[in-house]
């Protein structure tokens, strides 16, 4: 281990987090099964996929043995069957999509692409899992598991084929290209299917057995839209197509496959039924990509996060060492010892990348948690429903309106009966799922590649090379990628302007605004007082911009008008990050004490978790701020500019001047005005020219939480301070 500052401060960071510690924090220290998983795929990580990256396996987008000899490393290990129950071949029972989130953070420790080749076999199972029928789930699942050792047989591969070549399915999923018909029924047998689909992008094209193919009905024998499986050996044509030839994850295999398979009808995704002739899938593709992403985008957003975190210790090395070996660098000396940490800003940016990294990593992680609750909940919502007779269509939607309002009742406390109900408990876990998972994956994705720049950039031009310890050049590059796909950021924007404005997920919000209040109260240290002012900004924003309209007299929060709707889910997505970063720092706080290991080192941990809880809490409230005064004050028509200039920025005495002008100009400089209006032509109007309602309390609500970052900039000194002191291992543990 090597310290650049040997002397240590009690209260400060001694070494970078192990996994005692992001056990604690991520919530699976009681599961050793997990631990186990993490222990095997990092084994993966930092052995066959670091070297392959390291001896330049990037170099290519071909699909080449090198990388297809990772399959069976997945195999061996573990990654393949993460996503199998028991009974299928795999070895964890329940709900598996913190296990998931866990495997593609260590994969994408080291290489994304390797991470998303593992897990696009169980995208392509995913369809199959969600809403395939028991004999389409045992028979896919059971092929794709690894063999056991008394077993001869080569585990399937898959592929999720939705996106298609342009100007069909991209980020609008329903404009379907691919088509099917029925091309043979005869009386009493199964209809055979004619199935044409070409798709784009498309990943484990290289190498998959089967694929599960989004297809629209070309035939008035069958309605709809539905998802089919396809497999290599089908008659017809299966043609892997060209490799695409990408910039990025060079460790996955990537192609645009065209399709003309004639399958049976059986391979409908979820079964059918027929109905005056007629067949009738039972779910929609729009329905299975629903059910699919909403849980496989978790993982896409904790991959850029495992990027993040793994840029530390790099960076931190790479930075002590930047002058070491000189001749005026004598060992001892300040220049010798640190280096470029010498530096404010070089560990003060490494403390923002830092804690980005741990807020992402505390919202992926939660996402992947919440899920896990909620799978079990939504079998058992589904079969109360059934056993009402109610299974789809507007009945459904009818019954779930009514638990939702129960749900926000019980929430207000007046229904305390419903606190065991499965569907209350259902609907209030469900809005809170919807809302995670776009977040998770806009933010984690995005933010994240933004700030992976960062990392890169701290390491001068070493950063843009091959050479770079860590990868970090490629896993700039790759971070675009996770942003991409799987829907890109402006899919998770609009959906996420959707399931934010829920009443039962508003409802929970402002539970949770009180809940900060409180923690601020015991531990401000956190920054949770910046935090819950600026919850109760964007709050106040939604609440204003809902009503509100434009200069011109539009409607301001509506879906086409993504000017508005699209920054207010940003901004939300920051507010979540922080809390959750906030609430895994005081479960460390509580539980570390438990462990004897960690006991030494938890003081000077939490001390340093905290002021990075508390810097990522100022830049929360500071992009929330801007995000709000923006679309607050920015849909509005200045009363002074088509006069004399921007007056609400004139002192106030030479405001009296202007109030002869345009009366009211004055108070609403001064922030007490909540609507003038005016035409510009200096004589008040009547019609809806200049509006602007709430101002005062939003001006005092934007000056509250600016006071409200008081000590922000000390957390990040501290925190930048302990960074030249942390104890690092002398070399990387996986190769460069
Ligand atoms: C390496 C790689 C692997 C992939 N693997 C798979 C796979 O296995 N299976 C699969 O099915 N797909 C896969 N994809 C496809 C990927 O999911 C799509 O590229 C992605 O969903 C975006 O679709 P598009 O490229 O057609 O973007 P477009 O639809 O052309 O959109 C381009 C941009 O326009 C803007 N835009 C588009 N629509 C809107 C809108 N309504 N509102 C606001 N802005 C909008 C957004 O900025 C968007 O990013 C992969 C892609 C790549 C690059």
């Amino acid at each position: 281990m090597s310290s650049a500052v040997t002397e240590s401060k009690s209260d400060t960071l001694r070494a970078l987090p192990g996994d005692d510690v992001r056990q604690i924090l991520w919530r699976f220290a009681d599961r050793y099964d997990l631990q186990m998983l993490v222990q095997s795929v990092r084994g993966v990580a930092r052995g066959p996929v670091a070297r392959l990256v390291a001896q330049g396996g990037r170099n290519t987008h071909e699909w080449t043995p090198d990388k297809n000899a990772l399959l069976q490393a997945f195999d061996e290990s573990g990654i393949t069957a993460v996503f199998m129950n028991p009974s299928q071949g795999g070895f964890i029972d329940g709900p598996k999509n913190l296990a998931l989130a866990l495997t593609a953070f260590e994969l994408a420790w080291v290489d994304a692409g390797a991470a998303t080749g593992s897990l696009a076999g169980c995208l392509a199972l995913s369809p199959i899992h969600e809403r395939g029928t028991p004999q389409q789930r045992d028979y896919y699942m059971s092929r794709c598991a690894p063999a056991q050792p008394c077993e001869e047989r080569k585990p399937w591969r898959g592929a999720f084929c939705l996106t298609e070549p342009i100007p069909y399915v991209g980020v609008e999923t329903g404009m379907l290209g691919g088509k099917v018909r029925v091309a043979e029924w005869n009386e009493g047998q199964e209809p055979l299917l004619q199935v044409e689909k070409r798709g784009r992008f498309i990943t484990n094209m290289g190498f998959a057995n089967f694929v599960t193919a989004a297809v629209e009905s070309d035939d008035p024998r069958l309605k709809g839209t539905c998802m089919v499986v396809l497999e290599a050996t089908d008659p017809g044509i299966f043609d892997r197509g060209t490799p695409t030839r990408k910039l990025v994850h060079q460790l996955s295999s990537t192609r645009d496959p065209i399709f003309s398979l004639r399958v049976p009808a059986s391979r409908i995704i979820g079964g059918y039924s027929v109905k005056d002739g007629v067949i009738v899938p039972r779910y929609s593709h729009g329905e299975i990509i629903e059910a699919v992403f909403r849980r496989t985008r978790v993982t896409v957003g904790i991959m850029t996060t495992a990027k993040l975190l793994s840029a530390i210790e790099p960076v931190i090395r790479y930075h002590r060492s930047r002058f070491r070996g000189g001749s005026i660098a004598t060992p001892g000396s300040p220049r010798y010892e640190l280096g470029l940490q010498l530096k404010q800003d070089v560990v003060h940016r490494l403390v923002d990348v830092w804690a980005t990294g741990e807020a992402s990593a505390s919202l992926g992680f939660e996402a992947a948690r919440v899920f896990d609750q909620l799978d079990p909940l939504e079998k058992q919502k589904a079969a109360i429903l059934e056993g009402r007779g109610i299974t789809g269509g507007s009945a459904l939607m009818k019954a779930m309106r009514q638990v939702s309002k129960d749900a926000v009742e019980f929430l207000h406390g007046k229904r305390p009966e419903l606190s065991g109900d499965v569907l209350v408990q259902y609907a209030l876990l469900d809005s809170v799922a919807n809302v995670l998972c776009p977040a998770c994956k806009l933010w984690n994705t995005g933010q994240g590649g933004r700030m992976m720049r960062e990392a890169v950039s701290l390491m001068g031009g070493y950063g843009i090379t091959e050479d770079c310890p860590g990868f970090l050049g490629h896993k700039w590059m790759d971070a675009q990628l996770e942003a991409t796909y799987e829907g890109p950021e402006a899919v998770q924007r609009r959906q996420l302007s959707v399931t934010m404005t829920d009443e039962l997920f508003l409802a929970q919000f402002r539970n949770w605004i009180r809940e900060m209040r409180l923690i601020a109260n015991d531990r401000p240290g956190t920054g949770a007082c910046a935090l819950a002012t600026a919850m109760q900004m964007w709050l106040w924003t939604l609440n204003h911009l809902q009503k509100a309209t434009d200069a011109d007299g539009s409607k301001l929060y509506q879906g086409s008008r993504q000017g508005v709707t699209f920054p207010l889910a940003d901004a939300l997505c920051w507010l979540l990050a922080a809390r959750c970063q906030i609430l895994d720092l005081l479960e460390l706080e509580r539980k570390g004490p438990e462990n004897p290991t960690l006991a030494e080192g938890l003081p000077g941990l939490v001390a340093f978790l905290s002021d990075l809880c508390h810097v990522h809490s100022a830049h929360a409230a500071g992009e929330t701020g801007r995000i709000c005064a923006e679309l607050v004050f920015g849909y509005n028509r200045h009363p002074a500019w088509d006069t004399e200039g921007c007056a609400a920025c004139y002192q106030a005495d030479e405001l009296e001047p202007m109030e002869a002008l345009i009366p009211g100009i004055a108070a609403l400089a001064r922030g007490y005005a909540d609507v003038i209006e005016h035409d510009g032509s200096h004589e008040p109007k009547a019609g809806p020219c200049v509006r602007f309602t709430g101002l005062d309390q939003f001006t005092r609500l934007r000056a509250r939480m600016d006071g409200c970052l008081t000590g922000s900039g000390l957390a990040k000194d501290r925190a930048a301070e302990a960074l030249t002191r942390v104890m690092i291992p002398e070399a990387l543990d996986y190769p460069a």
